[in-house]
């Protein structure tokens, strides 16, 4: 590292990046590019790789494709304004010659009868001969050292990078504190942490290239890690020293909705269900998460729970993301617990006037036991009587701080808030390490098995231009009594476009099936339509249901059998599988035809032949994380995590458990450093849930 001069301002890591010498607003601004905006933030700036510059080599048509360091003299150099070549120069060594190509208007330029050290890739110029663009003027002194290569942006060059990484990292020598426990240091074998940001960017040629395995690495990766999963453990442990009502189950409505359904708990979903009695018998309010594969039955697991709260005169709320959605829940539950003398209310966007004033009202003097909705719930004018328990489904489709918007409607009491218990459920399917830390801030449940009976479904690929053998094949399944489903493709960005395809699939279906009652749901369509549709696909009234997307989540209609999905190929696995998920609910064989139009990519292939080998969501699951990443997957929920600097969530995954049973050991003995690692990680502005 070479000692700098610095401006006297720039004396700590947190100070905005333009305190550093040679850093104007121009660079400022490129370094906001790369999301570096305090001088800190460029020691996490790590290197893509790295170059060794250590030796120098000799010209020969062996360099070709290679970056190398050349030693050359210069004996010929003419400016040039062909292009946008500024000079062309020729150079030699003991064993050859080059050509040196120099761009744009601003930098050096080679001087003949002059010796260069010079680092570029070689290429095969013309006739025969070597040739390097643009080639970097290394000192002599630099020769020596094995070179970062960080990620970088247009106009900033990878030297100007190293200068400003190596200013950093000579305040960080006087500012800049270990945070991790020393005894995890030195139990783990772990350098400190500054010892560890120099051997990362400017390695000896001693040491060697550092790959993501060494200890300097693995101590950056943890503690990055760390830091996010310290922010969700904390949230997790402030939570649960809030006031939540204490919820005793052991009533009758629940026992009593089991006996008039006709089937059983799977042995699943009462483990769930007790798992989720203890918390709400508790005052501390419950944060639990339950995943379960598309029809694993969550929605009985979220009756049980309601119920408990209902029993013991609280109100409970459902939460869904579509309308859609929450209208069927609304019929659903309506069915269950009326009977039960509870009252079922729904609240969404799309209700007249007069019916949402009613609504409100009951919810507000609490003769509105059970209240059922989609993000409209939280709004302000929302009051509750009694809240005890928030429910929400599909919760990856919503942002933190929905939920949390929900979770403050909780009531007062002599003056302090109660929280109400918090359950939500997801249907993502995702590795267990990986759930824990994206969901460090809840407590997980897993519905691990399927209600029995269910008869596997036979997944099979056409080409979309095979489409009429289709019809024959809709019309035996409707003719023996069944239903299906017609998905039509997605349009991105125009829903217009997209209705309009359903509409004009609707019409071919009904002239080719003209004795089939044919129903149509999309997106355009105004939510009392959408819905009576819907309900008249599930009462048997129409045989087949063109629909767009919107039928994803959460739709049940158990005598639908088969399941059509126009352009399968352009659609993601947690999607088609959800899709899928819409049959296979009752005892009889159901189909799963996936239409793809030629040429198919690679990935696209893969993904089509996944669907067909297998009905396991967590294989899907496991695929559809490798092939679009974590960030994707946990969707806006977590952003955080979604955002690492230096760890990445697959290729560290056996990190996670590490971190996060130390954040919980730092949170145990209130470790002093558990904030500063939070902020040094995460930054104090951007909170953590704040999406
Ligand atoms: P998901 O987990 O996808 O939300 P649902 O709660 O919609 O699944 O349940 C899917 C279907 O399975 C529904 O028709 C539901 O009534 C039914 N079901 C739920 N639990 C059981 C069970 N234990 N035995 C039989 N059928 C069940
Ligand atoms: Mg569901």
């Amino acid at each position: 590292m070479t000692p700098h001069r610095l401006p006297p301002k720039a004396d700590t890591l947190m100070d905005p990046v333009d305190r550093l010498a040679g850093v104007g607003s121009r660079v400022a601004a490129q370094l906001a590019r790369l999301s570096i905006h305090l001088i800190g933030d460029l020691l996490w700036h790590l290197p893509l790789r790295y170059e060794n510059r250590g030796q120098i080599q000799s010209l020969s048509p062996y360099l070709i494709g290679q970056s190398a360091l050349i030693h050359v003299t210069i004996h010929d150099a003419r400016p040039l304004r062909r292009g946008k070549a500024r000079q062309v120069a020729q150079g030699y060594d003991d064993m050859g010659e080059i050509t040196l190509w120099q761009f744009g208007r601003f930098g050096p330029t080679l001087q003949p009868g002059q010796q260069y050290l010079l680092y570029g890739e070689i290429r095969a110029g013309a006739h025969g001969g070597l040739e390097m663009a643009q080639p970097e003027i290394m000192q002599s002194a630099q020769h020596e050292a094995i070179l970062a290569v960080y990620p970088g942006t247009d106009g900033l060059n990878q030297s100007k990078l190293r200068a400003l990484v190596d200013q950093a990292l000579t305040i960080a020598l006087q500012d800049m504190d270990d945070l991790l426990p020393s005894t995890v240091r030195r139990r783990e074998g772990w350098p400190g942490l500054l010892a560890a940001l120099q051997r990362i960017h400017v390695p000896t040629l001693s040491e060697g290239i550092p790959q993501r395995s060494d200890p300097a690495f693995v101590r950056l990766i943890v503690e990055e890690l760390l830091a996010h999963l310290l922010a969700l453990r904390l949230r997790h442990h402030e939570l649960t020293q809030e006031c939540a009502h204490k919820l005793p189950s052991g009533g009758s409505l629940y026992q009593r909705l089991l006996h008039n359904l006709s089937f059983e708990p799977t042995r699943a979903q009462a483990r769930v269900l007790q798992e989720i009695h203890a918390d709400l018998d508790r005052t501390a309010p419950m944060l639990r998460l339950v995943q379960g594969d598309v029809g694993s039955g969550k929605t009985l697991v979220a009756a049980g729970a309601a119920l408990t709260a209902i029993e013991q005169g609280y109100q409970a709320a459902l939460m869904a993301p579509t309308a859609l959605l929450a209208e069927q829940h609304h019929r659903n539950f309506s069915q269950w617990l009326t009977p039960l003398g509870v009252s079922v209310h729904l609240l969404s966007g799309q209700q007249s006037a007069a019916d949402r004033r009613a609504n409100l009202a009951a919810l507000a003097d609490g003769r509105a036991q059970m209240v059922i909705g989609t993000h409209a719930l939280f709004q302000e004018q929302v009051q509750f009587d009694r809240l005890a328990l928030v429910i929400v489904d599909e919760q990856h489709r919503f942002g933190v701080h929905q939920r949390l918007a929900l979770s403050d409607k909780g009531t007062r009491r002599d003056g302090a808030s109660i929280r109400p218990h918090q359950l939500v459920m997801t249907a993502t399917p995702i590795p267990r390490t990986l759930a824990m830390s994206a969901y460090a801030d809840l407590d997980i449940s897993i519905i691990d098995e399927l209600p029995p009976g269910r008869s596997p479904i036979t997944t099979a690929l056409i080409r979309a231009d095979r489409r009429d053998d289709l019809i024959a094949r809709i019309s035996a399944v409707c003719d023996s009594g069944r239903q299906a489903y017609w998905v039509c493709p997605l349009v991105e960005d125009s829903e217009r476009i997209e209705a309009q395809a359903a509409e004009s699939t609707a019409t071919a279906l009904r002239e080719a099936l003209p004795h089939l009652r044919i129903g149509l749901v999309h997106g355009r369509m105004s939510s009392t339509d959408k819905n009576r549709e819907m309900a008249q696909f599930k009462a048997h009234e129409y045989d087949l249901l063109v629909a767009t997307t919107v039928i994803e989540v959460g739709v049940d209609v158990p005598n639908a059998s088969l399941m059509i999905i126009e352009n399968a190929d352009r659609m993601g696995l947690a999607q088609l599988h959800q899709l899928r998920g819409r049959v296979g609910r009752g005892a009889t064989a159901s189909f799963c035809i996936l239409l793809f139009d030629e040429p198919v990519s690679d990935k696209a292939r893969t993904r089509l032949a996944l669907m067909r080998e297998t009905q396991d969501g967590f294989r899907l699951a496991e695929a559809d994380l490798e092939q679009r990443g974590p960030g994707e997957i946990l969707g806006t929920r977590q952003t955080g995590l979604a955002r690492l600097r230096v760890a990445d969530l697959i290729l560290d995954e056996h990190w996670l458990e590490l971190a996060r049973n130390l954040a919980d050991e730092l949170i145990a003995e209130n470790h002093p450093h558990k904030d500063a690692l939070i902020r040094r990680w995460i930054g104090a502005a951007q909170q953590y849930g704040q999406v």
